[in-house]
């Protein structure tokens, strides 16, 4: 719950993923752009992505917000995701306008998300805001999405009415939760729909042996690393992976993903960037499992189901 409230009144702070302090790999990519040079600085971006990306990434956390499309406009978000080697992301936005323009640009590789955020400022308040129950029913009974979320919410807040709602409407719906949460708020979302399929947005923050915990116990349950860079030790060109992560990894292999986590526009210059650090670092994995959490285990659960959907 507290670093929730850590965040500031308004702005871009309001969607940092957490006020945890987990920045230690963005200082290794600081010196990319500096700030969001906008469409400027795209070339530079895209001549330092490899020319031809060894493995295929699924990023499991993009958000495209009003911000972001104003600044970077589709297309050229589009051309980093594929500079980047992506092979699908999931995309959700506040509003859900930014992931729908995303979509129309890059139908064969855009996974919609639906976001209960209008704007930004919501990030602290939906949890009591009857409103965002027909904003959500509304896009839904006007697009597809393959999962509800990225949404904000710690410990007993879970069993708010508003939340309960929306783990219902996924529950009818089919749709996976991607919820930014504490454990205890995973479980009583599990407590509310035990058939729930929860992507764990940042597994949590929380470490490795306790994530391994939660996966044993919910086998609906799946872990994005978006924004958090303690399960990987980067030196120079050769990743290695932290001891307790790799365990965890190779307990559960078709449990984890990769995200950048683009919750303000400067962060979309680094889809590049972290799509090739995910490289670098599963690298220290055998192959079967690097896949499956570099790609196999977005596309089984999300791209899969989308294109079934499609038919
Ligand atoms: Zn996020």
């Amino acid at each position: 719950m507290a670093h929730l409230k850590e965040h500031g009144a308004s702005g871009a702070a309001q969607d940092a993923p957490c006020a945890s302090g987990r920045r230690r790999w963005l200082s290794g990519a600081a010196g990319l752009l500096g700030g969001l040079a906008a469409t400027a600085a795209l070339p530079a971006v895209a001549q330092s992505g490899t020319a031809s990306p060894a493995m295929p990434i699924f990023d499991a956390h993009l958000h495209y917000s009003h911000d972001a499309w104003e600044r970077l406009p589709p297309k050229d978000a589009v051309a980093l995701m594929r500079r980047a080697g992506l092979r699908r992301a999931m995309v959700s936005s506040s509003s859900d306008d930014g992931t729908q323009k995303l979509h129309a640009e890059a139908p064969d590789m855009v996974l919609p998300v639906l976001r209960p955020y209008r704007t930004r400022g919501e990030i602290g308040t939906w949890l009591r805001d009857q409103t965002v129950i027909a904003h959500l029913e509304a896009r839904l009974a006007r697009h597809r999405y393959v999962a509800i979320g990225e949404y904000h919410v710690s410990g007993e807040d879970a069993d708010l009415p508003v939340v309960r709602r929306v783990v219902q409407m996924a529950r009818e719906r089919k749709l996976a939760l991607h919820s930014h949460s504490d454990a205890d708020a995973v479980e009583r979302q599990f407590k509310q729909d035990p058939g729930a399929r929860i992507l764990w947005a940042h597994s949590g923050f929380d470490t490795p042996s306790n994530v391994r915990a939660m996966l044993r116990r919910h086998r609906n349950l799946w872990c994005d690393l978006a924004f958090r860079s303690d399960h990987a030790i980067v030196d120079g060109q050769r990743g290695q992976v932290e001891p307790g992560w790799r365990e965890a990894f190779l307990e559960f292999p078709d449990r984890f993903m990769v995200g950048t986590d683009t919750f303000t526009p400067e962060r979309w210059f680094y889809v590049v960037e972290h799509a090739q650090w995910s490289r670098m670092w599963l690298a220290d994995l055998p192959r079967e499992v690097a896949e499956a959490i570099a790609w196999r285990n977005g596309d089984r659960l999300f791209s899969q189901a989308w294109a079934a959907g499609l038919r």
